[in-house]
Order: structure tokens, then C-alpha cells, then sequence
């Protein structure tokens, strides 16, 4: 893969015609050691953030051994990139087939369900295993996130009782999970849901062998700047302490947005201006869907060899496709005379962007190279280098 020391290298260099991802092995480095460092338990990556095998085995190397994976297509393809890595198959609603396959095929022994009926699948599945670590969903609150988990997934107060007591009997290890939604901008959200843990223990009267506080983690975004993760760990780790649980318990998380955010940007190009609207060469149907169906805003930067003297101003960005809901609100802030021709970089899609690419309109295409620089934001630049003023370094360059 051909390396450029930044976008501005790359875009000068090449003049590409279609969007290219920039990503950063070095970024994910980073995050990855974070975790494995600071968590107080065991991190897993939840690979639906950002399958890329490239980025798997960064992980891989920097000491991530788990992987949360809620498919039987991920489950193939990470056993395939990484035939030692440990697999969860965390999605509480599987296909029976896909259990099976899990099972005996790759050695797959985690799984999550939410009900009875998931159970009985479960055990018809693996022909009633005797090795199975069974992690009960509860349903929790997402009301600190930026983004809800709360409707879909988890068994509710009422039935979490009976549920737990049938799960004990049917495992090896008998854990309980939950996921308080993605971008949780508090660690209130884990200690909240941590209440909601204690509650299920106590009211069931079970061992609970394993507690898993799920995803969540947050990235730094444009008018999202999250505490420090370490304040999210305290936290986390204090509330697992004060469980009713066996004392050899063990604590896990499923960081999927943390661990890559910072691994990928974008470049593309302008197309046409009109006012404040910016056509561009990458939108929804490409790796910009958060930012058009949840309003997500991404950093922007110029990307151009004389820099711009204009004050910046408020644009919004329609993608390459003829569709209205290719369109992404932003606001992006970008300087006043950004033009057709102008490449622009989109920074801190790692994570839920390259990821959804379609291939939809026949604007699927799309160059990878290796980026040196440092990603546009960063939670962990404080761990190499002594700490800056803020935890957070919004770098504008
Ligand atoms: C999506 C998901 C994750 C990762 O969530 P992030 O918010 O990206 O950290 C973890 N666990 C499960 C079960 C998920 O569905």
C-alpha cells in the first residue's frame, strides 16, 4: 500500500479522482494498547465498527485477543484473518445455522442471548455443549449516548430473573452483558447500567461468573468531546467491585468505535459549489451515512498546497448520487472560498464509515493509502507524550 506523509502529500502527489481513505495503523496502535493497558478486565473489539482485515491484525498485534462479532460472515472472515483470536458471538438474535456452524466449525463457545427461545436455540445448536460461556442482555438505559441501543436488544426487568436462572443451568460460565448505546458522552451511563446488574444478581440469586459493560466508548467529534477514558474505567471498575458476584469473576468490554475512530479519514473532492452547499465526491451511500442519517458531524479541513486566507463559514455537503437524502447538514466548517477542484479531508471515520460503503449509482470505488500523520482528534495522544492542557487535541492544520 503506498504511503503519504499526509493528505495534502497525497492529494498534491495524485490528484485523485475518486474519494480515498487515508488510514492510520499507527492510530489504532494507540487506542488498542490503550484498552489493553488501562481496562480493568479484558477488551474485545466489536468488529462490525470496522471489519478491515488490515486493521484486525494491527489489533491483533497490540494485544487485542477477543473479538465480538454478531454474524456468521464475521465469524468466518476473523477466523480466517486471525485463526487464533478468540470469537464472541455477542448478537443476542442468531440464525440456528449460524450457531452451529460457530460452534463446531470455529471453536466459537461466547454467546449473548436476550430470551428463552434464544437459549433453546442455543442448546439445540451446539447439542447441548457443556463448555459454554451464555451472556444474558439486559436492556438498559441509552439516555447518555449519542446514539440508541436501547430498543431492539436486552431482556426487560421482568423477565431477567427467569432468564438468568435457565442460562445458569445450561452454562459453563454464566455471564451478563449490556450495551448503554454508542457515544456515551458520561461514564454515569456504565454506572447506571452497573445498578441494573446488581438488581438482576441479587433479585435471581445466581452465580455470575462474568460481567460485560458491552460498547460505548466514545471518539472525539466535532462539539463532542467526552471526558477522559480513564475516568470511564474508574468508574467501571468500581461498580464491578462492588457486585455481589463470584470473587473469580471476570470483567469484560466491547469497544468498537474507541478502538478505530481515530484509524481511517477521507479525502475528496469538490465537485461544485452552489452557495453553501458543497457537492462532493463521497455521501451517504459511501462512508458518510452517520453524518447524513443522524446528523453526525465529522471534521473538515481544506486540503490545499496554498493555504486559504478567507475566514471560515458554515457549509453543508450533498454526495456523488441522484438522490435528495444524499445529503449530509454538517454544518462543516471550511473556509469561505472552497471551489470545485478543492480536495477536502474528512477526519475520524474509522469507525461506522468505511465500514457502510455501497457500491449504489456506481460510486463504490474507493483508493486506500497510509496516511503518517497524526488523525484530526485523538483521546490517547496524552499516553506517549507528556500531557498537553486539555485531554482532547482538536488539531486544525
Ligand atoms: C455495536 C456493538 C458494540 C460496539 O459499540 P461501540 O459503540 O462502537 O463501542 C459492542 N457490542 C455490541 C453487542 C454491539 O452491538
Amino acid at each position: 500500500m503506498h504511503k503519504h506523509h499526509s493528505a495534502l502529500g497525497l492529494a498534491t502527489a495524485l490528484r485523485p479522482v475518486q474519494p480515498v481513505t487515508l488510514i492510520r495503523p499507527h492510530a489504532a496502535e494507540r487506542a488498542a494498547r490503550f484498552f489493553v493497558e488501562k481496562f480493568p478486565g479484558r477488551s474485545l473489539y466489536a468488529v462490525k465498527a470496522n471489519p478491515s482485515p488490515d486493521l484486525l491484525q494491527i489489533l491483533w498485534a497490540s494485544g487485542i485477543t477477543h473479538y465480538d462479532v454478531a454474524s456468521i460472515t464475521e465469524v468466518r472472515m476473523v477466523a480466517k484473518t486471525l485463526p487464533e483470536a478468540e470469537l464472541c458471538f455477542m448478537h443476542p438474535v442468531k440464525a440456528e445455522e449460524a450457531i452451529r456452524e460457530a460452534y463446531f466449525t470455529h471453536g466459537v463457545k461466547t454467546f449473548s442471548l436476550d430470551s428463552i427461545e434464544e437459549l433453546e436455540k442455543i442448546k439445540r445448536a451446539t447439542r447441548h455443549a457443556s463448555d459454554l460461556t451464555l451472556a444474558v442482555r439486559l436492556r438498559v438505559s441509552s439516555d447518555h449516548s449519542k446514539l440508541s441501543l436501547a430498543s431492539k436488544f436486552g431482556a426487560a426487568p421482568s423477565e431477567v430473573s427467569d432468564l438468568l436462572m435457565a442460562t445458569r443451568q445450561a452454562a459453563d460460565t454464566l455471564g451478563i452483558c449490556f450495551h448503554v448505546g454508542s457515544q456515551a458522552m458520561t461514564p454515569r451511563a456504565y454506572t447506571e447500567a452497573m445498578e441494573q446488574v446488581r438488581a438482576a444478581i441479587v433479585q435471581a440469586a445466581v452465580t455470575v461468573d462474568l460481567v460485560d459493560v458491552g460498547g460505548g466508548f466514545p471518539s472525539v467529534y466535532p462539539g463532542m468531546e467526552p471526558p477522559a477514558l480513564e475516568a470511564y474505567f474508574a468508574a467501571i471498575h468500581a461498580a464491578f467491585e462492588d457486585l455481589p458476584i463470584s470473587y473469580s469473576a471476570e470483567l469484560w468490554c466491547e469497544p468498537g468505535r474507541a478502538l478505530c475512530a481515530e484509524y481511517a479519514s477521507l479525502l475528496v473532492r469538490v465537485e461544485r459549489r452552489r452557495g453553501d452547499e458543497l457537492y462532493i465526491n463521497d455521501g451517504a451511500y459511501g462512508a458518510l451515512f452517520d453524518a447524513a442519517h443522524v446528523g453526525w458531524r465529522f471534521p473538515v479541513k481544506l486540503v490545499r498546497e496554498d493555504e486559504s486566507d478567507t475566514r471560515d463559514m458554515a457549509f453543508s455537503f450533498y454526495g456523488p448520487t441522484c438522490d435528495d437524502l444524499d445529503h449530509m447538514a454538517g454544518p462543516f466548517m471550511l473556509p469561505a472560498d472552497t471551489r470545485a477542484g478543492d480536495y477536502i479531508e474528512i477526519g475520524m471515520l474509522g469507525a461506522y464509515g468505511c465500514a457502510m460503503r455501497t457500491a449504489f449509482n456506481g460510486f463504490g470505488d474507493v483508493g486506500t493509502v497510509i496516511a503518517e500523520d497524526e488523525p484530526m482528534a485523538s483521546l490517547y495522544t496524552g499516553i506517549e507524550e507528556p500531557r498537553r492542557n486539555s485531554v482532547v487535541t482538536l488539531k486544525r492544520n
